[in-house]
C-alpha cells in the first residue's frame, strides 16, 4: 500500500482500479526545419483539418449535455484563429501546415503563462489540446487515447478539458493528474459531473506509468491517492463513500438557508475564492458572501496587475454579490506567494518580508496602486471589505489606514476610512494577543482568523513540509486557545470575528468553532450546504458551556478530534 497526498480540486471520493491515460507529445516531435513543399498545398491542407475538427467537435456536442457546450464552442474559436494564423507563417515563412501550428501554438502559450493570471496560463493547456489535434488532423498520426473501462481511477500527468468531457461521460469514478489547477476546466468538469479529482504534484512519471492495473482509492476529502489499499481499508471506505453521497443529497437542501443552530445562533458561511471565474460558482452555491477573495492569483505574472485588471476584478466581484459581503484580501505576497518581482533572499521566508510587512516595504510599488483601485471601486458600491493579511502590530494598521486616508482625499471619497470596512487577518500569535489594541485603533471593524498560518506560528511548523504533517493541526489545544483568545477579545471590542482557514471547510471543527462563538465561517464552495447542515444541528450554548470547555483542557490534537466524533455521533450529526 502506497499513499500520495494531494490537492483536492473536485471532493469526493472514488475507489477501481487504475487506467493510465497518456499523451504523445506530438507537438515535441515536429522537425524544426520542416518547409512547405508547395504552400497552397499545406494550406489546404490546414483548411481540411479545420474542417474535419470543426466536424469532431460538432459531433461531441451531440451526445454532451448543453451546459458543456460553451467550451465547445470556445474551442471552436479558438481553433480558427490558430488555422488562420497558421496559414499567415505557411505563406510568410514558407514553413510545412505542422509546423506552421505549432508555432502559433508557442507564441500564445507564451503570452498565456506570462498572463499574471492563473486562469489564463491554465488555458494553455486547451490550446495545446487543439494544437495537437490540429497536428494529428493534418498527418495522420494518432497521438492520444485511452481504453477505458466504466469504473475505473483514471491517472494521467494531464488532462486536456476536451478529453476530460469524454470521459466524464464514459464514467469514471476518480481522476487524478499530476499536473492541473483547482481553477482549470478541468477541475470545473469533475465538478459537474461529481467525479472526485485530485492533483497529486508530488507523483512522478515513472510512477504513474507503474499503476497501471492497480487498485486505489481517490480520497479528495482529505487529499490522498492510496495505491494497493487492504482490503479491510477499501471495505471501510466503500462504507464511507455510501455515507458520504447520502450526507451530501441531505446537505444540498442547506446550502441556501441561513445557517442557524438549534438555539437561534445565527453564522454566516462565507466562501473562500481565487478569482471571478470560481466566485462567480460560489455566488451559486449558497455562499453567504466572500469571506475571502486570495488577490494575490493577479501578482503572479512578471508584473503587478494593472490598474484596469484590478478595477475589472473588483467590480465584477461587487456586482456578483450585490449586497452580501465580499472581501478582498490585500495582496499577501512573500514566504509561500513568492513573486518574480520582488526579490527577497531570506532564510527564513515564513518569518521575512511577507503580508502587511511586505505591504508597507513596497507601499508605492504594490500597496499604493491596489488601494487606488479598491477605494475607487469601493466608494461607489457598498458591499466591499478589505482584509490586511500577517498583521502582527499595531502600527501597521495605523500606516495602512493613513494612507488610505491620503489616496481616498485625491480620490475625492469623503471620510475615506470611515467608508472602508477594514478587516485585520489574526494569522500571527501576535495579532491575536494584541487583539485589544489593535481594535482600540477604532480602524479594525472585523477580524478573520486565518487558522493555517496561526497553526504554523502557533506550533512552530511549517505549513508546506509534508515530512511535518503529523505535527501540525488546527485541532491542538494550544491552537484553540489561541482562537478563544481572539474571539473573546473581539467580542469584548464589538468586532465581528470569522474564521477563513481551511479548518473552517472542516467538519469536526464546526461545533468548536461555533462554541467558541464565531460570527462567520469562510469555507470552500462544496463544502457550502455540509457546513451549514452541521450548524444547524448544534446548540450554541451547550457546545460552550459543555464540549469547549472540556477541549480545552485536553492536551492533544488526537484526544480534541475523538472527543468532538463522540460528541457528534451522540447528537445524531451525519459526518463524512
Ligand atoms: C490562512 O493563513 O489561514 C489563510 C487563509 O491564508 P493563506 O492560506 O492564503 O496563507
Ligand atoms: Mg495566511
Amino acid at each position: 500500500m502506497k499513499t500520495y497526498r494531494g490537492v483536492p480540486a473536485s471532493e469526493g471520493i472514488g475507489i477501481g482500479s487504475i487506467r493510465v491515460y497518456g499523451y504523445i507529445d506530438i507537438l515535441s516531435t515536429i522537425p524544426s526545419d520542416c518547409k512547405a513543399k508547395d504552400k497552397s498545398l499545406e494550406e489546404a491542407k490546414l483548411s481540411r483539418a479545420l474542417s474535419k475538427y470543426k466536424d469532431y467537435l460538432a459531433s461531441l456536442k451531440r451526445v454532451l449535455p448543453p451546459t458543456d457546450w460553451e467550451l465547445l464552442d470556445a474551442y471552436e474559436l479558438m481553433a480558427d484563429a490558430l488555422v488562420n494564423e497558421a496559414v499567415e507563417e505557411v505563406r510568410s515563412r514558407g514553413v510545412c501546415s505542422e509546423l506552421a501550428i505549432k508555432a502559433v501554438y508557442e507564441k500564445y502559450s507564451k503570452m498565456f503563462r506570462e498572463s499574471g493570471s492563473e486562469l489564463i496560463a491554465l488555458r494553455e493547456s486547451d490550446l495545446k489540446s487543439i494544437a495537437s489535434s490540429l497536428v494529428e488532423l493534418v498527418s495522420g498520426e494518432r497521438a492520444q487515447g485511452a481504453t477505458l473501462i466504466p469504473g475505473s481511477v483514471l491517472v494521467a500527468d494531464e488532462l486536456y478539458p476536451i478529453d476530460a468531457l469524454k470521459l466524464a461521460r464514459q464514467g469514471i469514478n476518480g481522476l487524478v493528474t499530476r499536473r492541473g489547477g483547482v481553477t482549470s476546466h478541468v477541475a470545473v468538469i469533475a465538478r459537474n459531473n461529481d467525479i472526485p479529482y485530485l492533483i497529486v504534484p508530488s507523483i512522478n512519471l515513472d510512477e504513474i506509468l507503474e499503476l497501471e492495473g492497480k487498485q486505489a482509492i481517490v480520497d479528495s476529502i482529505e487529499g490522498k491517492l492510496i495505491v494497493n489499499p487492504s482490503n479491510d481499508l477499501i471495505e471501510a471506505y466503500s462504507a464511507r463513500l455510501k455515507c458520504y453521497k447520502r450526507l451530501k443529497e441531505k446537505a444540498k437542501r442547506y446550502a441556501f438557508l441561513r445557517a442557524t443552530t438549534i438555539d437561534h445562533y445565527s453564522v454566516d458561511v462565507l466562501c473562500n475564492v481565487g478569482n471571478v471565474e470560481e466566485a462567480r460558482i460560489a455566488s451559486t452555491s449558497g455562499c453567504d458572501g466572500i469571506g475571502l477573495f486570495r488577490v494575490e492569483f493577479l501578482y503572479m505574472g512578471n508584473k503587478p496587475p494593472s490598474s484596469d485588471t484590478l478595477l475589472n476584478v473588483f467590480h465584477r466581484l461587487a456586482e456578483l454579490f450585490k449586497d452580501k459581503p465580499v472581501t478582498i484580501r490585500a495582496p499577501d505576497l512573500g514566504a509561500d506567494k513568492p513573486v518574480p518581482y520582488i526579490k527577497l533572499e531570506e532564510q527564513n521566508p515564513f518569518l521575512g518580508l511577507r503580508g502587511v510587512r511586505l505591504l508597507l516595504e513596497y507601499r508605492d510599488e504594490i500597496l499604493k496602486p491596489f488601494l487606488e483601485a479598491y477605494l475607487s471601486v469601493a466608494s461607489r458600491v457598498n458591499n466591499l471589505r478589505l482584509m490586511l493579511p500577517m498583521v502582527s502590530r499595531v502600527r501597521e494598521v495605523y500606516e495602512v489606514a493613513e494612507i488610505i486616508e491620503r489616496i481616498g482625499e485625491r480620490l475625492g471619497v469623503k471620510d475615506p476610512s470611515q467608508r472602508v470596512s477594514l478587516g485585520i487577518m489574526v494569522e500571527t500569535p501576535a495579532a491575536s494577543m494584541m487583539l485589544d489594541k489593535l481594535a482600540e485603533t477604532s480602524y479594525v471593524e472585523f477580524v478573520s482568523i486565518g487558522t493555517n498560518d496561526l497553526t504554523q506560528y502557533v506550533l512552530a511548523v511549517d505549513r508546506t513540509n509534508a515530512r511535518l504533517s503529523k505535527f501540525y493541526s488546527e485541532f491542538d489545544p494550544s491552537v484553540l486557545r489561541t482562537i478563544k483568545i481572539t474571539v473573546d477579545q473581539a467580542k469584548r471590542y464589538g468586532v465581528e470575528v470569522e474564521v477563513c482557514g481551511e479548518m473552517a471547510s472542516k467538519q469536526y471543527a464546526v461545533p468548536i468553532l461555533v462554541g467558541l462563538g464565531v460570527d462567520g465561517l469562510s469555507v470552500n464552495p462544496p463544502v457550502v450546504g455540509l457546513i451549514k447542515y452541521t450548524i444547524s444541528k448544534l446548540e450554541a450554548k451547550e457546545l460552550k458551556n459543555r464540549l469547549v470547555t472540556r477541549l480545552l483542557n485536553l492536551s492533544e490534537s488526537e484526544e480534541v478530534l475523538s472527543e468532538v466524533k463522540k460528541y457528534m455521533s451522540e447528537k445524531e450529526i451525519e459526518t463524512i
